[in-house]
């Protein structure tokens, strides 16, 4: 298998370090509020890789955080504890705001197959970790203390900004004017705070009572539970400039070794085209979406559509377009379920071609690509075994086709809407000779195609 690394920005060749056994660790939610589709584009990512790694016959090892103390309203050291804020703001305590957004969280795992990481583990029940990890840290010189916290100097660290390829002197440059003029260097973060004496969340250490900076908890879980190096590190792009920099920097000091082999990023979904806000009122959930009419998986296909390293546009019109197809997928699978019985000689090379996609860097679209085309075929029993042998990595419940689809009057046959939707996703992949051949064959069947933006309809000539 190959993925790209961020931290080589390269394709690199995987494979585990120990044995079969693929060690990865997830940068999990705040747990402050509902969590938005966007956010839910990073999970689904997540998924789909431990999908492929299970399909290519490794074993996971997964771990992901629940941050319910220490993330501050501004990734850096400023503003309010974001779960102080809306416990406040709910009248609730912290605790019982992490446990609501929690459970709708992994609800929407749920809704979206999206699988569990074998290993979740929220930061409040490992601040002794935390606390010895700061406590090694300052022993080894990283740390220092000022009026209001623990900071790690990374003056000290020779290897800060490898991820992200930032230029120090830049990222200084361009800090704002420091609320915390004891920090050494504007850019230092901060392993521990002083907690004030209204702050809710509050732990005894050598420092008095205090709190866990944001960064650190990635770092003494991941190294619990997957030790000093493990092979994989997940997150969105939002976290590579300074979440994950700071949580190399912390580990690296300590242990001497960059804490993943492999680090990997999802880009950002986008809605109509600019960044999701609440102000704007577009942070959609899948609640919302359920409202709306769209089921959950209807997402889940749309995200499938595009590489996670590609920037994702939201709109209606897509997930509009993602609904019909959806559909047309499990009518079409159902045909197969009915169709002849016996081997096919056509799906070993169905198979090759949908496992070299799902090996070449999570390219799900190029083998959503081949489930489409490998669809088109007569009916048959033996596709539709191997329709569901890819859904494992798709996750898309082809095997509930009958309970998902909505029928509609089929104007059109199934065979006539497989060539269009292959010559679609030929469109996409801007394979114009292909799309061109499809339109003449449909042509010769009867029937036109007209495009949208965002979806094609196909009527009889
Ligand atoms: P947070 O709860 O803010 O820490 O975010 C949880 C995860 O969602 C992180 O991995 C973020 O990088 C990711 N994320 C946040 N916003 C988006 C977005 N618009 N698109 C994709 N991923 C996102
Ligand atoms: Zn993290």
């Amino acid at each position: 298998m190959k993925f790209f690394n961020t931290l080589t920005r390269k394709k690199e060749e995987f494979q585990p370090l120990q044995g079969n056994t693929v060690r990865m660790y997830s940068c999990g939610p705040t747990v402050y509020n509902y969590a938005h589709i966007g956010n839910m584009r990073a999970y689904i990512f997540m998924d789909l890789l431990r999908r492929a790694l299970q399909y290519e016959g490794y074993k996971m090892k997964g771990a992901m955080n629940i941050t319910d103390v220490g993330h501050l309203t501004s990734d850096a050291d400023d503003g309010d504890d974001k779960m102080e804020k809306a416990a406040k703001e709910q009248k609730k305590t912290p605790y019982e705001i992490a446990a609501m957004y929690t459970e709708y969280f992994f609800a929407d795992f749920k809704k979206l197959n999206i699988g569990r990481p074998e290993i979740v583990c929220k930061a409040t029940d490992h601040i002794d970790d935390m606390l010895k990890f700061v406590y090694a840290l300052c022993d080894k010189g990283y740390g220092y203390e000022t009026s209001d916290g623990i900071y790690f100097d990374i003056d000290r660290f020779d290897h800060y900004g490898q991820l992200s390829g930032v230029n120090l002197e830049g990222q200084q440059a361009g800090a704002r004017v420091e609320v915390n003029d004891e920090k050494r260097n504007p850019i230092d973060f901060a392993l521990w705070k002083k907690a004030p004496k209204e702050h809710i969340m509050q732990w005894d250490s050598k420092w008095g009572m205090g709190y866990p900076g944001w960064h650190i908890e990635c770092s003494a879980m991941s190294r619990k539970y997957l030790g000093d190096q493990f092979d994989i590190h997940t997150g969105g792009v939002d976290h590579i400039p300074i979440h994950h920099e700071n949580e190399i920097a912390q580990s690296e000091a300590l242990t001497g070794k960059n804490p993943s082999k492999f680090w990997m990023h999802c880009e950002f979904l986008q809605v109509n085209g600019g960044k999701m806000s609440k102000s704007l009122g577009n942070c959609y959930t899948i609640a919302q979406l359920e409202e709306m009419g769209y089921a959950p998986l209807c997402y889940r296909y749309l995200c499938l559509n595009a590489h996670y390293r590609k920037t994702l546009n939201f709109t209606f019109e897509s997930l509009d377009g993602a609904k019909t197809s959806l559909n047309r997928l499990y009518q079409l699978v159902l045909k197969h379920k009915d169709g002849a019985d016996g081997e096919n000689e056509k799906v070993a090379e169905y198979d090759k071609q949908f496992e070299e996609n799902v090996t070449d860097d999570l390219n799900i679209p190029g083998a959503l690509g081949v489930l489409w085309t490998m669809l088109k075929e007569p009916a048959s029993k033996a596709i539709y075994a191997e329709a569901l042998k890819m859904d494992k990595v798709f996750g898309l419940s082809l095997d509930k086709a009958k309970e998902m689809v909505t029928v509609e009057e089929e104007l059109v046959p199934a065979e006539i809407m497989a060539i269009a939707e292959e010559r679609w996703q030929a469109k996409q992949a801007k394979d114009w000779t292909k799309a061109d051949e499809l339109r003449k064959k449909l042509f010769e069947l009867g029937y036109s195609v007209k495009d949208s933006k965002t979806d094609f309809k196909v009527s009889k000539n």
